[in-house]
């Protein structure tokens, strides 16, 4: 089972003073309204860390890591949400 982590930001409540992008660029861009803009791939492994400050340091707490677990290999898996990282 293979465990993939990708960025997600909750569009409602987010403030768009864009901290995250100011720390992570390599994984987030503003829209031109100051919105982010995540990229979908999954994190590669040399940034979660990076991935995971941004989480932290977002006021208000839009910014998260979902965890997805797929089973049976990359073409036939069921992608399944395992746990999110940053949400309360
Ligand atoms: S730090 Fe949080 S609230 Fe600020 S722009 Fe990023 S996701 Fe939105």
């Amino acid at each position: 089972m293979a465990v993939t982590r990708r960025l997600r930001v909750d569009p409602v409540a987010c403030d768009a003073f864009g901290h995250c992008a100011e720390l992570a660029p390599e994984l987030i861009a503003l829209d031109e309204w100051g919105y982010p803009v995540i990229d979908e791939r999954p994190i590669p492994p040399e940034l979660i860390g990076l991935a995971e400050a941004a989480v932290r340091i977002c006021p208000r707490r839009a910014l998260f890591v979902e965890e997805t677990a797929t089973a049976g290999g990359p073409r036939r898996g069921r992608s399944t949400p395992v746990r999110v990282l940053g949400r309360r």
